[in-house]
């Protein structure tokens, strides 16, 4: 490929849910440190590409590279596919952290733990050290006097940023966001917009499916547009919105306004 780092590519990555083909030859990629924007009606498959990336969903067809890896699929007696090396599974995941709509935190566990769990249990980091990253990220994000709450006190805005911080404790390559901010009061999507322009400018690889226009055009150094299971527009973001290639992605955004 090119001299850029590769983060993740996929190439003619289909997927389908019985007779409801969702993915239907999706080609993309992500260099080191860039910002991709995900765009695209409900239904067109934004959920179901960032779960391929980590392997939630297996593509039926199509290669996908995570960090210069290939990750090998095959084919089942029933022809299913399904990944050839589930310790490359592990380790491709190790890479890569989601942050989903609904932040997705332990609530039985303070804010604290939920972001030391993964670098404790799985990346075997010492607890005192997970615990020092810990903070240092809960700074980061703006609740360094959270550490002991559990999430059910922390306003949705919090939560996610919470979240966010738990994914930056892995220390991973590329960070994948899935509607961050759609399950959050107006009031509280620009505190967490803001983090996530934070890691944008610190040159972080993040794959981020949003409806946030002003996201999309101010943060994103490139913008993706799917539709009906195709990438409809793939550009900078300039280009895409001043010049978009489709009638779709112009029709999309003025149902968006
Ligand atoms: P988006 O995130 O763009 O709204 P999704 O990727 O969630 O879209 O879904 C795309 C299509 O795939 C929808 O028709 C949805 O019903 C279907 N779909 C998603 N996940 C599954 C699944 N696990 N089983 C069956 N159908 C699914
Ligand atoms: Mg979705």
């Amino acid at each position: 490929m090119e001299d850029r780092v590769v983060s993740v590519a996929l190439d003619e990555i289909h997927k389908r849910f019985d007779a409801n083909e969702v993915l239907k030859g999706i080609s993309l990629s992500a260099h080191h440190g860039e910002v991709i924007s995900v765009l695209g009606p409900s239904g067109s498959g934004k959920s179901t590409l960032l779960r391929c990336i980590n392997l939630l969903e297996v593509p039926d067809s199509g290669r996908l590279f995570v960090s210069g890896e290939e990750v090998i699929l095959k084919k089942t007696r029933d022809n299913r596919t399904v990944p050839a090396d589930m310790k490359q599974v592990e380790r491709i995941r190790s890479k890569l952290a989601m942050v989903f709509q609904q932040f997705n935190l332990w609530s039985h566990l303070t804010i604290l733990q939920n972001v030391i769990e993964a670098p404790v249990h799985v990346l075997k980091v010492p607890r005192q050290e997970a615990i020092d990253r810990a903070k240092m990220y809960l700074d980061k994000v703006g609740i360094p006097d959270k550490l002991e709450a559990y999430p059910a006190h922390l306003s949705g805005g919090q939560q996610q940023r919470a979240a966010i911080a738990r994914a930056l404790a892995v220390e991973p390559e590329v960070i994948l966001f899935d509607e961050p901010t759609s399950a959050l009061d107006p009031e509280l999507v620009g505190e967490v917009l803001q983090v996530m322009r934070t890691l944008a400018e610190e040159g972080r690889t993040m794959i981020v499916v949003t409806h946030e226009m002003g996201f999309a055009q101010e943060v994103s150094s490139r913008v993706i547009f799917l539709d009906e299971g195709l990438v409809m527009e793939d550009g900078d973001p300039q280009t895409v919105f001043n010049n978009p290639e489709t009638d779709r992605f112009s029709t999309f955004i003025k149902a968006m306004v």
